[in-house]
This record gives structure tokens, C-alpha cells and sequence, in this order.
């Protein structure tokens, strides 16, 4: 924790948020994952670990009795997503966040509803309206569009043994929504333009004593899931990759009470298990299997690749590495900011 920011209470509270500039959307024919390809296209499967780096909260949206959960205070508190009673992280929310992450440093288009045509820096054919399933950006064309469906599934991630979760007291925040919002989500050179794609920090976990609890998974439980993909071509695997955090420059962010610095979640590859086409509609088995060292170097030079042939754009990934840097975070604000 050396290298952590602290702020007085008399300093301006930073904003736990920043923005990644837009990029030039650009869209391509795309390859489906109806039928597994060989030669330039990679399928498989990611074995991955995770850390919550700080406690994480994907809530269920209903309440619990907090008694149940081992805690000797009464009262309902809102309680964390579960299968099979085991607290988890769906699958869906971690597609979710590695999506945002892959929108923002590839040529991909922008979901508007929440935003405002009219102060898009650029243009009306950038939003989602623009793809089809034949033709997409890199995110929907990875992700899915429409009916078209993902080549990427993400299974969910789950503790590897039982956990003890807890209730951690936060002051409650409004939704903020980019329309009638602050001006801090538009530039101030006269135009008024959105300033990019917003990502919250990393930061230090705010905590409020007056305030209600919500159950949470806590800091430095460790979870594992896997991620399926079909038809992945090798700079599209680089994005992956980088929007996974498996090069270690940046980490996820989660669930509830992100600007309470809650939902930091660190990831890393156990393997990597890739399939030829014949191979892999029968079974894994001839399937090759890259771990340890090796496989830190496969996540290297994907995203290295991906870099080089300009699929992830050198500015915004500078620009994502500094916001989601886990390192270098600072206090969150504890009240509102
Ligand atoms: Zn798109």
C-alpha cells in the first residue's frame, strides 16, 4: 500500500470516475461461430482465477435476513447473487464489464441508452444502430449483436471453497445518468461533447457508520470461472485478453458501489486450452493446454499483436491502464462528490 494517493479532508474529493476518449468507430464482415474454423481462427477454453481486491457486491436484488449469514445483528440487508447458495459472480456481469473494457480500447461502437445523440463527438453512425450481425464493430462482432449471439461465453465465477460473507455499511448513492448530468461528463471547450466512456477507479474502500449494510463477498476471496470462445481471431483474442486483465496492467470493476471503491477484482489465467476444428466438437481431450509461464507469454504477445495491427488503439489503452491501474488509487469519497 506505499505506493497509494491519500487526500485531507479539506482537498477537493477527487471524482472516483475518469473518461477514455472516444475512437473512430470502424466495422467488418464477421465470422460466425456456427462452425469451428481452423487456420487463422483460435477457439478453446480460458481457465481463470480472480481476487476480489476489494470487498465486491453483485447483489441479487432481494434482501436477506443478516442473522442468516452468521451476523448476530437483526435486520434485512441486500443480499449477494447465488447459485446453488454459493455466493457468485454471473457470468453475464463479468461479460459485461470485459465488454466495456474491449468497447473502449478497440474501434467499436457506442451503446446509446443513456447518452444524448446530439453530444456524441462523433458521428450519428457510431452508435450500436450501425451493426449488424453481418457486419459489426470489433465488440459486437466478439460479443454478440442482436440475435446474433456471442463467440465468447463466460461461465460464472465462484469461490473454490465456502466463504464467510459480510456486511459492509455504505452511504447509498443515486444512479447518475449522463443526461442530466453533470457537466462533468462533457467537455467545456464550447461544444459541450461527452468527454468519452466512463470508468470508475480503483481506490480505497469508503465506509459510512450511520448507514445500512449490504452483504458482500470479501477482499481476497478467490474465485475461478471459465470463459469459452469459437472463432476468435488472433487480434480479437488480444483484446480479449486485455479486456480480461490478464496482462496485470489493469483490473475489473464490479458489481454495486463502485464509487465506493467496492468490486476491484484481479485476474489471472490457470490455462489456456486450445482446439483445432476437428478436435473440439468431440471432446477436449487432443485439445493443447498451455499454463504457467508459457501462458503469461501466449497473453503477452496476443495483446502485443493486437496492439501492432492497431485492433486495440495505443491511446485508449493508455488511457485504460491509467484509470484501472490498481496500483496508484486513491481514498474513495465516503459521502457524496
Ligand atoms: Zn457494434
Amino acid at each position: 500500500m506505499n505506493n497509494t494517493r491519500t487526500w485531507q479532508p479539506d482537498e477537493i474529493v477527487p471524482k472516483p470516475f475518469d473518461f477514455v476518449p472516444f475512437a473512430p468507430v470502424a466495422r467488418a464482415d464477421t465470422v460466425g461461430h456456427e462452425r469451428v474454423r481452423g487456420d487463422d481462427f483460435i477457439s478453446g477454453v480460458l481457465e481463470l482465477e480472480w481476487e476480489a481486491l476489494s470487498h465486491i457486491a453483485v447483489s441479487s436484488g432481494s434482501y436477506v435476513l443478516f442473522e442468516e449469514l452468521g451476523n448476530r445483528e437483526p435486520g434485512l440487508i441486500m443480499g449477494l447473487y447465488r447459485v446453488g447458495n454459493i455466493p457468485t459472480i454471473p457470468g453475464s456481469t463479468l461479460k459485461g464489464v470485459v465488454r466495456s473494457i474491449v468497447e473502449a480500447a478497440t474501434a467499436s461502437c457506442i451503446t446509446t441508452t443513456r447518452v444524448e445523440r446530439r453530444w456524441l463527438p462523433i458521428p450519428d453512425s457510431s452508435t450500436r444502430d450501425g451493426c449488424t450481425p453481418a457486419h459489426a464493430c470489433p465488440a459486437c462482432s466478439m460479443f454478440g449483436r442482436m440475435n446474433r449471439m456471442s463467440k465468447i461465453r463466460f461461465g460464472d465465477a465462484q469461490p473454490d471453497e465456502p466463504i464467510r460473507t459480510l456486511g459492509w455499511r455504505v452511504k447509498p448513492l443515486h444512479n447518475p445518468h449522463a443526461n442530466d448530468a453533470p457537466p462533468v461528463y462533457r467537455t467545456d471547450n464550447g461544444h459541450g461533447q461527452y468527454k468519452g466512456r466512463k470508468f470508475y477507479r480503483h481506490g480505497r474502500m469508503a465506509t459510512s457508520e450511520t448507514d445500512a449494510p449490504i452483504e458482500a463477498m470479501p477482499r481476497q476471496t478467490r474465485l475461478t470461472s471459465k470463459v469459452w470462445f469459437t472463432n476468435l481471431a488472433p487480434h480479437e483474442m488480444g483484446a480479449l485478453c486485455f479486456g480480461l486483465g490478464l496482462d496485470g496492467t489493469i483490473a475489473l470493476k464490479l458489481g454495486g458501489h463502485k464509487p465506493r471503491c467496492l468490486g476491484s477484482l484481479g485476474s489471472g489465467m490457470i490455462a489456456l486450452r486450445l482446439a483445432d476444428a476437428t478436435d473440439f466438437t468431440r471432446s477436449d481431450a487432443h485439445a493443447s493446454k498451455i499454463e504457467g509461464e508459457p501462458a503469461k507469454d501466449w497473453v503477452q504477445m496476443s495483446i502485443q499483436h493486437a496492439v501492432k495491427h492497431s485492433f486495440l488503439h495505443g491511446a485508449q489503452v493508455d488511457s485504460l491502464r491509467e484509470i484501472l491501474n490498481y496500483q496508484d488509487r486513491a481514498a474513495c469519497p465516503p459521502e457524496m462528490y
